[in-house]
């Protein structure tokens, strides 16, 4: 029997996908094996401060042994994220915010431009995601683990107290749960759902640019799903709010931890029903119909406008190539 209904693998060539870890969920609340975990000689730290990772200047490493994370002083939090292909446990650790300073800020709303250090260290550095994962910098299955850890200690570093009363939580379960132990509320990691989705009519697809767009860049749209919304009525929403296109069927394609924050993107084609485009100001800064041709130019740097594809490593790079067949 063929099974096509599965022929679609999740494809790599995107950040932040494709980390290959034992997350050993199971054995979260075993305080002993945890410990035995980070006690081991193998075992490796992936440092974050202030929402930044650390990395060595000289070789490039993001991988810190306990020795090397120790001497930075006690970490906040340490979250144990599982064992890595090859049986080393890895484990993410929120520094102090004031282990690092922040000497400067240029940050556009796009890039994390802050300019943070740590006093003493020159041989260390704190870098933008983003740029970590656009540049290469890093190896893609590091870059893949460390958004895990960013997305890790961001959700720490802003559920110290409860939601629901207000009390201090404590950390639990490796760092994959908080607790209240005033009102007992269990408080767990989010993941938001986000779709993200190129509408198409045949021969054409549609793309947008929002004001904080590198320049020239033009994407699929995207929004979060709502509570109660399935993927498909989000992309139908999200698609006519923001151009006024009206999309009946959804595909889903591929999806991408985005960590920021802490996002799922959830690749989707869909096909239009209708050509006239009416553009939400608020979100887009423009929106319009390219052809095949246009879009493999773009791919390519010879748009006549000087109009370029989204980036690689973005899922919205992966569906206009899905698109095309490139
Ligand atoms: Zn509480």
């Amino acid at each position: 029997m063929k099974d096509d209904f599965f022929a679609t693998k999740t494809p790599l060539g995107f950040a932040f996908a494709g980390g290959a870890l034992d997350r050993l969920s199971a054995k979260r609340d075993d305080a002993a094996f945890v410990a035995e975990l980070r006690a081991r000689p193998e075992a490796r730290f992936l440092l974050i401060a202030r929402d930044m990772p650390l990395l060595t200047r000289e070789p490039r490493e993001v991988l810190f042994t306990l020795a090397e994370a120790e001497r930075l002083g006690p970490s906040v939090d340490e979250i144990l994220l599982g064992v890595r292909e090859g049986g080393s446990p890895l484990f993410a650790a929120r520094l102090p915010d004031a282990a690092v300073e922040m000497r400067e800020d240029h940050s556009d709303g796009f890039l994390d431009k802050r300019v943070l250090v740590i006093p003493g260290r020159e041989d260390l550095e704190l870098a933008d995601m983003r740029m970590i994962a656009a540049t290469g910098m890093v190896d893609p299955p590091s870059v893949a683990l460390l958004g895990a850890a960013k997305a890790m200690c961001h959700w720490h570093a802003r559920h110290q107290f409860c939601a629901n009363c207000g009390a201090p939580t404590r950390f639990a379960a490796a760092g994959f749960r908080r607790e209240c132990d005033a009102c007992k509320a269990q408080h767990f990691p989010r993941t938001d759902p986000v779709v993200i989705m190129l509408a198409v009519d045949g021969e054409r697809c549609l793309l947008g640019r929002q004001p904080r767009f590198p320049k020239s860049m033009y994407s699929a749209l995207a929004g979060f799903v709502e509570p109660g919304e399935t993927i498909e009525e989000a992309v139908r929403r999200e698609i006519h709010e923001e151009a006024g296109i009206v999309v009946d069927e959804v595909a889903y394609v591929a999806s991408q931890p985005w960590p920021f924050p802490a996002s799922l993107m959830i690749g989707c084609l869909a096909r239009a029903k209708t050509r006239d485009i009416f553009m939400d100001h608020e979100e887009l800064e423009d929106a319009r119909w390219f052809t095949r041709d246009e879009a493999h130019a773009m791919f390519e740097k010879r748009h006549p406008e000087g109009l370029m594809a989204p980036v690689r490593m973005a899922i919205a790079n992966h569906l206009l190539r899905v698109w095309l067949g490139r």
